[in-house]
């Protein structure tokens, strides 16, 4: 068999259909469930998140960060309480109670808000835990699932109704510090993007576009086949809004009392799950990057007449060889033909095949067979736990440098907004000139229909145009696209 040129072309022909298909084939998730807006993980797409989860937590930890778990449900009232963030929210929480069985039943007590996000839920603590300096800084952090009332088409992974992510809240007594914890936040989130091959840009979102109750809201936005932008992480630097209604005050080292500084910072799951498997999959399905695969190698035994129990008892060997410290599975089935095998693993996102005939017993070699290319080589087998550590290695740099690429490619200077808006219709990520008004950010929006993500972040780009909108000299340049 030779080698297979991966090919790309489905997911950013038809990408929800390829999509949709590769979530069950590969056994990621089931959005059949009844319920709109809730999907089911299957073995594979948690076994990903759980492998995401464990090494955000770690890096979080390292910082600090003290793992808690906070209840689900928030009172009406608190969560009213500060009011820019109960605007931002109303329209799309879940509110509980009991339900109600007879006529006769008590009037209905005021029901409670399922976390769309936990500030009013943590903070109402943080009051009782923080009333002097040396109680700051405060750094905490849940993996949970939040419930937003979507009232959008949902799209599994995406937009849905439950979402499972890390929420980071911090204290701290001052806005320098605040702002030394942005950075950190940043740098955590990044680390773990990055580790995973993902592409994105780090956008400081527009004022009018920040998390409810911000000072100012920082994004991650991933690139999609589709053209519209998944944002797939958020740091929020909440100044004093909330220990303000909270009444989250402490006691200064030099006397006096001051509300404490806060962060707030999200790290969406699903959706980075999601980016993993539309950045890097092709049109036979997902490629894992090995340090999340659920299964990283595959053997598969190729069986020749009358040398088959050789062939089988070779193939256990390697197996034996690579289980101590990898992913491995022997696919030793005798009623499927190897060929078969090969597409079979291929389609579930195995980044490394090992492939074992008659030919290898005889040279005691293996030939490795690398998913994200196809290239095929021969290896020797005293070789064989170094070479495929090396090549998974490799395999995990080349997804991420293919990503990386596809990303500046997508993205587009737009001279005009005509030019801009033929572009976001093509599915490109649009860098136009912009002279700081809020008014031309907003009048963007609907002359380019798309959404204004903001500006970069981590690099400070001068803009040496004029403003795309009004004419009078640029500050910067914006980044529009559609968007998740
Ligand atoms: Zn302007």
């Amino acid at each position: 068999m030779g080698g297979f040129i991966a090919k790309e072309s489905e997911k950013f022909e038809r990408f929800s259909d390829w999509f949709d298909n590769v979530l069950l084939t590969a056994r990621i998730a089931d959005n059949r469930y009844p319920v709109k807006g809730f999907i089911v993980y299957l073995e594979n797409g948690w076994f990903v998140i759980e492998r995401v989860r464990r090494r955000l937590e770690e890096l979080l930890e390292e910082d600090g960060h003290l793992p808690m778990y906070y209840p689900l449900v928030a009172t009406l009232e608190n969560f009213s309480r500060e009011a820019e963030h109960i605007k931002g929210f109303m329209g799309e929480v879940f509110a509980v109670g009991k339900l109600r069985t007879g006529e006769n039943e008590a009037q209905q007590e005021t029901p409670l808000i399922l976390r769309p996000t936990s500030e009013t839920i943590m903070y109402p603590m943080f009051a009782l835990w923080i009333s002097n300096h040396s109680d700051l800084p405060l750094k905490v952090h849940q993996s949970c699932a939040v419930y937003r009332y979507e009232t959008k088409a949902t799209r599994a992974l995406y937009r849905v109704r439950e979402i499972p992510w890390n929420e980071a809240h911090t204290a701290h007594a001052s806005r320098g510090e605040a702002e030394e914890q942005v950075r950190k936040a940043v740098e955590i989130y990044r680390k773990v993007l990055d580790e995973l091959g993902i592409a994105y840009l780090i956008l400081r979102r527009p004022d009018f576009d920040k998390f409810a109750g911000a000072e100012y809201s920082i994004a991650f936005d991933a690139w999609n086949p589709d053209g519209k932008v998944n944002q797939v992480a958020t740091v929020h630097n909440l100044g004093t809004n909330f220990s303000r209604v909270f009444g989250i005050v402490f006691e200064k080292r030099e006397g006096g009392k001051e509300y404490a500084w806060q962060l707030c910072y999200g790290f969406g799951y699903s959706r980075v799950l999601a980016a993993v498997i539309a950045q890097h999959g092709d049109d036979l399905g997902p490629i894992f990057p090995p340090w999340v695969a659920p299964i990283q190698i595959v053997v598969v035994p190729i069986p020749y007449k009358g040398r088959e129990a050789e062939v089988y008892e070779y193939a256990k060997r390697v197996y034996g060889l690579l289980r101590p410290g990898f992913r491995v599975r022997l696919d030793d089935r005798e009623d499927v033909t190897p060929g078969e095998k090969y597409y079979y693993w291929e389609r579930r996102g195995v980044p490394l095949r090992v492939e074992v005939g008659p030919r290898d017993v005889e040279k005691s070699a293996v030939v490795l067979a690398r998913r994200d290319t196809g290239e095929k080589f021969s290896v020797p087998i005293e070789m064989l736990r170094e070479e495929v550590a090396k090549v998974l290695e490799d395999i995990a740099r080349s997804l991420s440098e293919r990503s990386k690429r596809r990303l500046s490619e997508q993205i587009v200077d737009a001279p005009s907004l005509e030019e801009g808006a033929r572009n976001v219709e093509l599915g490109k990520i649009c860098r136009v000139s912009w002279c700081g008004s809020e008014e031309c950010a907003l009048s963007l929006k609907s002359s380019l229909g798309a959404e204004v993500r903001g500006y970069r972040y981590d690099v400070d780009e001068k803009s040496d145009r004029p403003c795309i909108v009004c004419g009078s000299p640029g500050k910067t340049y914006l980044y529009v696209s559609r968007a998740y």
